[in-house]
């Protein structure tokens, strides 16, 4: 893991957040390449939720919504962690996390000390503010934790507006934060994240099906952006560990350094949300069947995924170390759609007229999406290097032979061959490849 963090930080992909002032536990910046790539992730799972089905749209709710919401909902009240205090060396835990990991809270994790473990209490992971020039509690609002509520409370918007039949989903992805209490694992569990949830909506008596439906689309998709089969695991909740709104779930589970933990949830929230905010609200969240002439409160099946928790998921599938020719090779292993540079152009030497050759070349590309110009210099096997290392599938390279033949090398990261292709195709042939 150590490995990982390291090369994510010196090339590009992820920072502490405000590292010159000491950092801020649990907040991370993503660089130039961690954008890319987490755009990345994040328009393959819109692609395949939304764009390319009739069956769920997309939505933007804001991240500030009424505070009634989440006493509707049930946050202000259970959303919470049980919290330990260790009074000797004053560290804090979850509970449940030390139960799992120790079977009983006798002992501090920390420092090792006998029965100084206080009794656990509850901690809310809501993140207040206030809105307005005074901080009062009429004023008070929470920074979401959730993005599925702003789903939820646009229900109606949306199914009107789009006149949609159930069943149909809401997709949306934006920023939520928890004031996790033991944050940690780098990227895995931050206090400001971005989630990725689709609510499907449907008939009550259609729950199973949806749900058994939603688990093997969202394996899939995993697997279709080529993470390793072996890695990924299922977790179906027990009856005590289910979320409030929940009546089943499972956790996708991904084998991470640190172990093999949860990525994303499927959950079966049944109509409590809505039924809830029909409730408090005094608006009807009940929708008409018109074919079927009948009224009734859809049920809901949630598929839940962080954004940057899959997206490290990725990079560490994706993270590979080998021997070639006696040297250690880094290669990130990234699917094409993910690797955050797409094709990397490079002039062997640094000769005016291979220069602008190679200029016009790494021009031509660009609608191939990220490209980068490599003009270092040096030993060629130096930079492909470099580019293996931040997942680049492929690199093209300018040779003095291509001034006479019109021809470039076309360097494949992952089985590292070569071969050559005119450069009056090249867009083409790296376009086919690229999809
Ligand atoms: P955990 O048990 O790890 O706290 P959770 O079961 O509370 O997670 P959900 O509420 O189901 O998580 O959230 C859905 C998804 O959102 C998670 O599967 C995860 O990918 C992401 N997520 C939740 N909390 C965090 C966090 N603190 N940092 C990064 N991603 C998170």
């Amino acid at each position: 893991m150590q490995d990982i963090v390291s090369l994510a930080k010196r090339r590009g992909y992820i920072f502490p957040s405000s590292e010159i002032y000491g950092g801020v536990n649990a907040v991370f910046d993503y660089g130039p390449l961690g954008v890319e790539f987490k755009n990345n992730v994040k328009r393959a799972w819109w692609e395949a939720m939304t764009r390319q089905r009739d069956d769920v749209v997309g939505l933007d709710a804001s991240i500030i919504m009424a505070r009634r919401v989440w006493q509707v909902s049930g946050h202000e009240e259970v959303f919470t962690d049980p919290l330990v205090d260790c009074t000797n060396c004053k560290a804090r835990f979850r509970a449940d996390h030390v139960i799992e990991e120790q079977g009983n809270l006798d002992v501090c994790p920390n420092c090792g000390e006998k029965g100084t473990l206080t009794e656990p209490r509850r901690f809310n992971l809501m993140f207040k503010t206030f809105m307005g020039p005074v901080e009062e509690d009429a004023g008070l609002v929470y920074l979401r934790p959730e993005t599925a509520q702003g789903i939820y409370v646009n229900f109606l918007n949306v199914q009107s507006s789009m006149r949609k039949r159930l069943p149909f989903g809401i997709a949306q992805i934006g920023k939520a934060f928890r004031n996790e209490i033991s944050p940690g694992n780098f990227t895995y569990r931050m206090r400001e994240f971005e989630q990725m949830e689709m609510q499907y909506f449907i008939p009550p008596e259609e729950e199973e099906r949806w749900y058994a439906y939603w688990k093997e689309q969202r394996r899939q998709w995993y697997l279709d952006l080529g993470m390793t089969p072996e890695h990924l695991s299922w977790h179906e909740h027990g009856a005590d560990e289910l979320a409030h709104y929940a009546r089943a779930a499972v956790d996708v589970y991904y084998e991470f350094p640190f172990g093999s933990k949860e990525i994303e949830g499927v959950h079966d929230r049944t109509d409590w949300d809505l039924r809830r905010h029909t409730e408090f609200s005094g608006r009807d969240m009940s929708y008409f069947d018109d074919l079927e002439k009948r009224r009734y409160l859809p049920f809901v099946i949630e598929t839940s995924v962080g954004a940057d928790r899959s997206a490290l998921a990725f990079l560490c599938d994706a993270y590979h170390e080998e021997e070639v020719n006696g040297e250690k090779r880094v290669v990130l292993r990234l699917h094409k759609r993910l690797a955050p540079v797409k094709v990397a152009v490079m002039p062997l030497s640094k000769k005016e007229n291979l220069v602008e050759l190679a200029h016009k070349v790494h021009d031509s590309l660009r609608p191939l999406g990220l490209t980068q110009y490599d003009d270092t210099g040096g030993n060629i096997g130096k930079r492909y290097r470099r580019q293996d290392e931040i997942g680049t599938p492929f690199c093209v390279t300018v040779d003095f032979d291509s001034l006479e033949d019109g021809q470039v090398t076309i360097r494949e990261r992952d089985s590292m061959a070569q071969r050559r292709a005119p450069i009056a195709e090249l867009r083409d042939i790296l376009a086919a490849e690229l999809v």
